[in-house]
């Protein structure tokens, strides 16, 4: 090696030991990869964030060798959903699993407990070392031609003493809030609704073992049992949060949200107003970038966001860890300082992962808008016509419901179903209405264009780019 080289500890470096970054290094580690997973703070996390993993996201697990860690945490297995609107129900059970031929099952559970156990999985992994730093800096190498490759990172303990570690390659994983998504895009997450989340004790939910979601208004109300005695209830409440010291918080709570819930479940939620932290994360979009720096790759929620109310981010951040594997495997790229095969790679990866990402970020967008439509009367007519469609049951909400859980990965069934919802929606009004054929048509050619350039398009267009 000639003076002027750095010298490489490791073949990979990893910033933040959360969904992505204990996977990665399970992944990669595994793989005979020497490994270095760095995370700003190893005690478990306490946050109202990934609780809810979909059976698409436990088959990524199992793929990757690490479904126990949804194991021993006291967690909830999942049959499916229960929607609430206006005191109807509808039960939208998951599909059959293709791979088991039983009926799929999620999990939920306390986020912290599931992240202390794949931590734990990440570290029993060999060539994996764990460090309680935080990353400050990316270190870059500047090459002839001008460009800037990531070859190491600096990073700091809690005493303020700094390291320096060199790797070909760095994994940057470091969540919603990511402080390095900047080096591979200028985007930044569209925020328009914030989630409220707490606890509520001992709770009987409609559904037992399902997700529920109340279309409530001005914004849908989520909820699913997390332990034996917790069930977390996230309200999204769009806009500015109203502030939680001077009191505005509760009141909406109390004065919004608590009449829109249905008789049963209204006691324990003002009970547990009473008593619990009212915590918030604000829910954003960010279409996904194409990685083409060299020496560095952004992943999870750094790189890619949709909206909470499907749960579909872990099911995202697990299944990229499996297909990004299998690009960087030691057979396709012998040494990750190959920056130009690894960036090659990272072009197939983007286009890979739209299977599962398309369907799952634009339903939960599209999904959003429409549970979120307050007083825009075409968004209202078209959550009316969603609510109806799943009625209907059958295929109408076993491949929607197949393409948010991530067990079915062909997005033209989204846009499918996008379709059936809309011309549904428009039947149901008319009935209603009693309109004349005239006035149907118009009406029916107004509302479908409406709601595809409000809720599908500008997401399916995002998913187009680089
Ligand atoms: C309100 C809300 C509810 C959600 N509910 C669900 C759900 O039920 N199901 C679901 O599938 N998804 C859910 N999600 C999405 C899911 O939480 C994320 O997609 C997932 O956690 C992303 O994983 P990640 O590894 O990218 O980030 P994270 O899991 O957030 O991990 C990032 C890690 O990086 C560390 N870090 C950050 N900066 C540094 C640094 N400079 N140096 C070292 N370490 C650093 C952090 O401490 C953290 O450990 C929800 C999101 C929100 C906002």
């Amino acid at each position: 090696m000639s003076p002027s080289e750095p010298i490489t500890e490791y073949d990979l470096i990893i910033v933040g030991a959360g969904i992505v970054g204990c996977s990665a290094a399970r992944a990669f580690g595994s793989d005979g990869r020497k490994v270095l997973l760095l995370e700003r703070d190893l005690a478990e996390p306490d946050r109202i964030v990934g609780e809810l993993l979909q059976p698409g996201g436990i088959n990524a697990l199992k793929e990757l060798g690490l479904q126990d860690c949804v194991e021993g945490i006291d967690g909830i297995p999942c049959y499916g959903y229960g929607v609430i609107y206006n005191g109807e129900t509808v039960h939208i059970p998951y599909p059959n699993d293709k791979l088991t031929e039983k009926p799929a099952v999620g999990k939920s559970f306390h986020h912290g407990r599931f992240i202390n156990n794949l931590r734990k999985a990440a570290r029993a992994t060999e060539n994996v070392d764990i460090r309680e730093l935080t990353v400050n800096t990316l270190i870059k190498e500047h090459q002839i031609e001008g460009a800037n490759r990531v070859v190491g990172v600096s990073a700091q303990d809690k005493s303020g003493q700094e390291f320096k570690f060199y790797a070909p390659l760095t994994i940057v994983c470091d969540g919603i809030f990511s402080k390095f998504r900047k080096e591979i895009t200028e985007k930044t997450p569209d925020v328009r609704s914030n989630f409220v989340g707490f606890v509520m004790k001992d709770l009987e939910l409609p559904f037992p073992n399902h997700g529920h979601v109340v279309l409530a208004k001005p914004s849908p109300i989520l909820m699913y049992q997390i332990s034996t005695h917790d069930t977390r209830i996230l309200v999204d409440i769009p806009g500015k949060l109203p502030s939680a010291s001077n009191g505005d918080l509760k009141k909406y709570m109390e004065q919004v949200v608590a009449p829109e819930l249905p008789d049963s479940i209204r006691p324990k939620f003002l009970e547990a107003l009473e008593t619990e932290r009212l915590r918030s994360m604000p829910n954003g979009f960010l279409p996904p970038t194409m990685n083409q720096t060299e020496g560095m790759i952004v992943l999870g929620d750094a790189m890619n966001i949709r909206h909470p109310l499907t749960g579909g981010g872990m099911t995202v951040a697990f299944n990229d860890v499996v297909i990004l594997k299998k690009m960087l495997s030691p057979e396709n790229v012998p040494h990750l300082s190959d920056s130009e095969l690894v960036v090659k790679q990272l072009k197939k990866f983007h286009w890979k992962r739209k299977r599962y990402c398309t369907s799952i970020n634009v339903l939960a967008m599209a999904l959003y808008r429409l549970f979120a439509a307050n007083d825009d009367y075409n968004l209202a007519v078209l959550q009316r016509g969603c609510f109806s469609y799943f009625q209907l049951g059958g295929i109408c909400i076993e491949e929607p419901v197949g393409l948010l859980s991530g067990l079915i990965q062909r997005p033209l069934v989204l846009v499918y179903h996008f379709f059936a919802v809309a011309f549904h929606a428009i039947y149901i009004e008319a009935k209603r209405n009693g309109w004349s054929r005239a006035h149907h048509s118009f009406i029916m050619i107004f509302t479908v264009l409406y709601a595809a350039c409000v809720t599908i398009l500008p997401y399916l267009w995002s998913e187009t780019k680089r």
